[in-house]
């Protein structure tokens, strides 16, 4: 530390009063990262238990990504899709075979991704079921976080994410996280799509029965609407398999990716799904001037071969049962329940413990960094390359907090 170096506090006073209130951080300025451990601006290290909400899977500057990344931008950065570039074709052969889909859709941000999907599933309803024009209606839940848009908050039930941003679009239909039968009641020819998040990552790690992806398959298949799965949090390893609606034996028709795409080094997402979803888009009809840029394939390639390589899927899977087990055998009071996939738990409080803020705050002096979702729930979710040992660390300091 030099004598010119500010401290958190400063770091604090500077956002507060030149950058939008549009977030509630804790108060910790963080400078440098690596692996599973981030340090602030005064020295002290901490375990990243948030993970950057799933982006940073393969850990803080994965050697392999930084190298990809100086590689690429060293070489070639941005085209726009007005020219070709010689990283995009194979990133997207790799993305498809490693997912099953036979193509791929590249943008930047989750909820372009997101926005993508709705493009598709409403384009498809008009030209493949043959609805009329601005009839398409697309089902999604309670509870949901699908990104930021006007049209996403628009579907949003989250009074803070949507409140003042209307007019609303519309043609969304929003039913309980869960409920089979509110779906096929809410079904006719005009939906064109379901849309869900197979464990509700904002909502507090919010898995469904495990009857319901399975059955908005069939309901899906009866009556010829798309399975949209939003894995842009969920997927990629984070609940131990590379997406998580097939740890519920589904496929679903498309899919929507971002977050551990990159590994936390940029913004990149897709869009996959089959031909028959995909050919709706024809030239000039959908883009982005960064979507598909060699930087973005260069990360996302090295991303991927990292979660491959590193078994991270198998990983989180494995590890995360066993933490979770741990973390319902500390038998807290304070604990409501435990719930998740892989390492991706949320930790419910009871009411009476008085909200998690304060045990977030707790852990970071701890140092660990967690991030409250909602008021009571606590969300556990490390990077994936995490080692037993520090997860065994990790537990002493929980349980410390919540005994
Ligand atoms: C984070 C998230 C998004 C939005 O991603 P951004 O990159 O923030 O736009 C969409 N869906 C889910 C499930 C998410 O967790």
């Amino acid at each position: 530390m030099n004598e010119t170096s500010l401290d958190s506090q400063a770091f604090i006073d500077l956002e507060d009063r030149y950058s939008a209130h549009n977030y509630h951080p804790l108060g910790v300025i963080l400078s440098r990262a690596e692996g599973i451990w981030v340090w602030d601006v005064e020295g002290n290290k901490y375990l990243d238990f948030l993970a950057a909400y799933s982006a940073v899977n393969q850990g803080h500057n994965h050697p392999r990504i930084v190298e990809a990344l100086k590689g690429q931008i060293e070489n070639l950065s941005l085209t726009s899709r007005a020219f070709r570039n010689d990283r995009f074709g194979p990133f997207c052969k790799k993305l498809s075979e490693l997912s099953g889909y036979d193509k791929v859709l590249m943008m930047n941000t989750g909820a372009e991704a997101v926005e993508t999907a709705i493009k598709a599933a409403r384009k498809w309803g008009y030209q493949k079921k043959g609805l009329a024009a601005d009839k398409a209606r697309i089902i999604v839940f309670d509870g949901n976080f699908h990104g930021r848009t006007t049209t996403i908050v628009s579907f949003s039930n989250d009074p803070e994410a949507r409140d003042g941003y209307g007019p609303y679009t519309p043609g969304f239909d929003i039913l309980p996280y869960g409920d089979l039968a509110a779906v096929e009641k809410a079904f006719d020819p005009n939906v064109v799509a379901i849309l869900v998040e197979p464990i509700q990552g904002e909502a507090g790690v919010v898995t469904p029965p495990a009857d319901f992806l399975p059955g908005l398959r069939s309901l899906c298949d009866q009556h010829k609407a798309l399975l949209i799965c939003d894995e842009i949090q969920a997927g990629l390893g984070r609940s131990g398999d590379l997406f998580a609606h097939r740890l519920f034996g589904v496929r679903a028709d498309a899919v929507t990716i971002g977050k551990a795409l990159s590994g936390g080094m940029y913004p990149v997402s897709a869009f996959l799904a089959d031909d028959a979803v995909m050919d709706v888009f024809t030239p000039g009809t959908h883009g982005s001037t960064y979507g598909g840029n060699p930087v973005a394939c260069a990360v996302a390639d090295a991303a991927l071969d990292v979660l491959v390589e590193e078994d991270l899927c198998k990983r989180s899977a494995e590890l995360g049962t066993w933490f979770r087990q741990e973390l319902i055998g500390m038998n807290s009071a304070k604990v409501k329940e435990v719930r998740g996939a892989g390492l991706w738990i949320g930790l419910e409080l009871e009411s009476s413990a008085g909200g998690a803020r304060k045990y977030c705050e707790a852990l970071k002096n701890e140092g660990m960094l967690c991030k409250e979702t909602h008021v009571h729930t606590i969300r556990f979710a490390p990077p994936l390359v995490v080692q037993k040992s520090e997860l065994e660390w990790a537990l002493e300091r929980i349980r410390k907090v919540l005994a």
